[in-house]
């Protein structure tokens, strides 16, 4: 009787791992952020030159390289926005900026992205 129950439960995850092979969700930037874990400080561990950024010679890169789109436009207003809450501190705009106008600094010990390992 139990195994039976068990079974019965083992063929409906089944179809439902056989429905999602099928069909994969696509997950969003979005979601996928949803699930990171941050200690948010309250200061920007990023800053930007804008007045570097006005002759910008990446097309501003850094709106299309950052894994957490930490960088946006907003419409109406000329200088690019700073998410800096959602840093995954992987240091691509660093490098990708070749302007130097990001100043990229460690956030202060313990803020930040928290990562685990295992
Ligand atoms: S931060 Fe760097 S890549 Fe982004 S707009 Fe400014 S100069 Fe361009
Ligand atoms: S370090 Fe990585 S996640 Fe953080 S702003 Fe730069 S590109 Fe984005």
């Amino acid at each position: 009787m139990g195994y039976e129950q068990g079974k019965e439960g083992f063929d409906l995850k089944k179809e439902e791992a056989e429905q999602a092979l099928k069909e994969p969700k696509e997950l969003k930037i979005e979601d996928k952020l949803f699930t990171v874990k941050y200690n948010p400080s309250k200061d920007s561990h990023i800053k930007i030159n804008h007045e570097v950024c006005k002759k910008c010679k990446t097309q501003k890169i850094c709106l299309s390289i950052c894994p957490a789109k930490v960088y946006t436009e907003e419409e109406g207003k000329e200088e690019i926005h700073i998410a800096f809450e959602n840093c995954l501190e992987c240091g691509t705009c660093r490098i990708a900026c070749t302007d130097n106008a990001i100043d990229w600094q460690c956030p202060q010990g313990g803020m930040g992205v928290c990562y685990r390992c295992g």
